[in-house]
């Protein structure tokens, strides 16, 4: 019989979550003080006690974590640097991210933490949109140190799937694979399952042939925005549900339900601050950035770390019958491109090439001189392997220039490159060339 995933905890009000947050807050500040070198630290020079804290308000006394904090102390105190609060031989899990921004960093958890914290919470999202026992989920990643090959993995078996490793192989492979074993799951980042949908193509599969009915992708913003949704699922005939998270935050931050209106935050073991950029609170609808403190975790939880992400919150409750908080990613500080004094985030340019069915998924971002000044360039292919008429090239042209015009007021010019000739990613897109960092070299 099917494990019920349903948790009572995601139906609280919301003033029961935050007596059970402020609750939680306080044990852990009390375990950091007994177990992190970094905690005990930063209280003592803080003068921050457990008994002071006694509304949600007083968590903005602790300051910030963020990336840089976390590779700084590796370095010097490798692997774990001081956040480790148990011994290292309680570890079983270790992951590293994957360092294009910045040196690798480390992650451990140990088993309370990978399987009653990680994997329950990502089991909890994955049955809350319908996956069961029954089903047959097939993990699109390597087998490597990304976490969302394990987490996605083991959420499944948790459920009781059969599950079918998907590293090792071709992408031909892979679609053979879930054609004859009638996968009903696939997970995956946003690029690979375009990928796959692609190499279907050339490679005479017809996608109908996979039972596929969930799709969950994660690892990167892709599915975030509507139009890439929207193209996903159509291609692939099934849900697309999105989720997301960071190795910080020890567990998913965000994950969808099955009205697909934003991302849930398991506030029971993470407390989402949205600020902006004097660190204040800001309401729903309004862009902040996400900050998350874990009150669960107990291998290396931080406290108010900063995502780097660009969000917007809703509060209401949602009809699936949560009552967290919903988010919706807009961009990372990190890929956020500043141009003409405007912010530029890859995923809006995506949303809008995606809403343009004459022209593919794939697209690049060139910044670079054209006529003295630094210009945006947006650079796409023909849908398929067509190619356009003279007229049909200019028409579509001046449809996504005016596009991103009207919704980040700068009007980019728009390249048509031949079908097939823009860089394809296997696993994560690289989709920005910024010609003024060369330049300044
Ligand atoms: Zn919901």
């Amino acid at each position: 019989m099917d494990k019920n995933f349903f948790s009572d905890v995601d139906s609280l009000s919301r003033d029961a979550l935050k007596r059970l947050q402020i609750k939680k807050l306080n044990e852990q500040i009390e375990y950091l003080s007994n177990n992190s070198p970094y905690y005990q630290r930063v209280f003592k020079e803080n003068k921050i006690f457990v008994e002071d804290l006694k509304s949600l308000n007083d968590l903005r006394r602790i300051p910030f974590t963020d990336k840089y904090q976390v590779g700084e102390s590796q370095e010097k105190f490798p692997p774990f640097g001081e956040f480790l609060c148990v011994p290292e031989e309680e570890v079983v899990k270790y992951f590293r991210t994957s360092g294009t921004t910045f040196n690798p960093r480390n992650f451990a958890y140990t088993y309370y933490d990978w399987w009653h914290i990680s994997i329950e919470m990502l089991a909890r999202m994955k049955y809350s949109c319908g996956v069961r026992a029954a089903d047959r989920a097939f993990i699109a990643f390597p087998y490597n140190t990304f976490i969302a090959l394990w987490s996605s993995h083991y959420a499944c078996e948790r459920i009781g799937c059969m599950v079918i490793p998907g590293g090792g192989t071709s992408t031909k492979e892979r679609l053979n694979l879930m054609r004859n074993m009638k996968v009903t799951v696939l997970c995956a980042t946003p690029t690979y399952a375009y990928r796959l949908a692609n190499v279907a193509g050339d490679e005479g599969i017809d996608l109908r042939d996979i039972p596929l009915k969930r799709l969950f992708v994660g690892g990167e913003p892709l599915a975030a925005v509507p139009g890439s949704r929207a193209r996903l699922e159509q291609i692939w005939h099934a849900k697309v549900y999105d989720y997301y998270g960071c190795n910080e935050s020890t567990a998913p931050i965000g994950r969808e339900c099955k009205e697909q209106n934003g991302l849930h935050v398991a506030e029971d073991i993470l407390i989402p601050e949205i600020l902006n950029e004097d660190g204040e609170q800001v309401d729903p609808g309004e862009r902040g950035e996400l900050v998350i403190s874990n009150i669960a975790a107990k291998t290396m939880p931080l406290l108010r770390f900063r995502t780097g992400d660009i969000v917007t919150y809703d509060d209401e409750p949602c009809p699936c019958g949560q009552n967290s908080i919903r988010i919706k990613i807009l961009g990372r500080t990190d890929d956020m491109i500043v141009i003409k004094g405007t912010n530029v985030f890859p995923s809006m340019i995506e949303e809008m090439v995606k809403r343009c069915p004459e022209l593919g998924s794939e697209f690049m971002i060139v910044i670079e001189v054209i006529d003295g000044s630094y210009e945006l360039i947006i650079q796409v292919e023909p849908e398929g392997m067509g190619k356009f008429k003279r007229d049909e090239e200019e028409a579509v042209k001046k449809k996504l220039a005016e596009m991103v015009r009207e919704n980040i007021r700068i009007r980019p010019a728009v390249q048509v490159k031949e079908p097939g000739s823009l860089p394809r990613f296997e696993v994560k897109s690289r989709r920005v060339i910024d010609k003024r960092n060369e330049d300044a070299q």
